[in-house]
């Protein structure tokens, strides 16, 4: 699965990390699930990591970017939050409501299913869905703070970054869930707050509405006392 030992050294404290706050989170690899491998055909995300309920499936290369695990341990600790349910029905909204209109149609069977079978199909209508932005804006957030800790605020904070991230967030790596400009501002703003004079090493940058984590979310702390504990912080951020 991974190459060198420093890094499976990493990935199994960041584990270790993640379980302190999501006892059942692991990991494991994406060929393990075949549900995940067609979708990974289907989407185009067969780089990308994924979490399912507890577990976050990595792809192949996943020795590249082992820090990604704590945005998937952040999306674990979303779900057992708010249950595994409702993180899963807003994770896929509006797309999660198609079947109740199916359903309805089909229970109707009237001149009113043709509207019902309509409001199915916009379900699958691109920039709507609001809550996988969200949720996958609080992940991004997570790697920004994650690497500005690790190397710096002019890497973890470039043009290029941003870009990437603006590009992630209103892509095809998450089917377009959000327009082009909200995910610009709202990467800016994250990017701002951390630029800030505390930005670095506190949590008030954390969070958006209506998913705000409580300020000194211990996640947060925990994954900064990580990479102090790790000899990974910033010679910039050091005292
Ligand atoms: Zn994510």
């Amino acid at each position: 699965m991974v190459e060198s030992p420093e890094t499976t050294r990493l990935v199994d404290r960041a584990i270790q990390v993640i379980q302190k706050h999501v006892p059942k989170f692991q990991i494991a690899p994406r060929s393990n699930n075949w549900f995940r491998r067609l979708l990974g055909k289907i989407g185009g995300t067969a780089g990308y990591w994924t979490t399912i309920g507890y577990t976050a499936y990595y792809p192949e290369d996943m020795d590249a970017k082992w820090s990604v695990i704590f945005h998937e341990g952040l999306h674990a600790l979303r779900a057992k939050r708010m249950t595994l349910a409702l993180f899963g029905f807003l994770y896929a909204f509006p797309i999660s409501l198609a079947p109740i209109f199916l359903a309805l149609g089909a229970y109707l069977w009237s001149g009113w299913s043709i509207a019902a079978f309509m409001g199915a199909i916009l379900c699958f209508a691109p920039r709507t869905a609001y809550f996988r932005f969200l949720f996958e804006l609080e992940g991004y957030e997570m790697n920004m703070a994650l690497d500005t800790w690790m190397h710096g605020k002019e890497f973890a904070l470039s043009d290029d970054a941003l870009v990437f991230y603006d590009d992630q967030l209103s892509g095809p790596a998450y089917d377009w869930p959000t327009t082009r400009s909200l995910a610009e501002r709202s990467v800016d703003a994250i990017a701002d707050e951390i630029e800030g004079p505390d930005g670095y090493d506190d949590t008030e940058f954390y969070g958006h509405w209506p998913l705000k984590f409580k300020q000194d979310d211990p996640y947060y702390r925990d994954v900064l006392q990580f990479v102090r504990d790790n000899g990974l912080l910033h010679e910039s951020l050091r005292d």
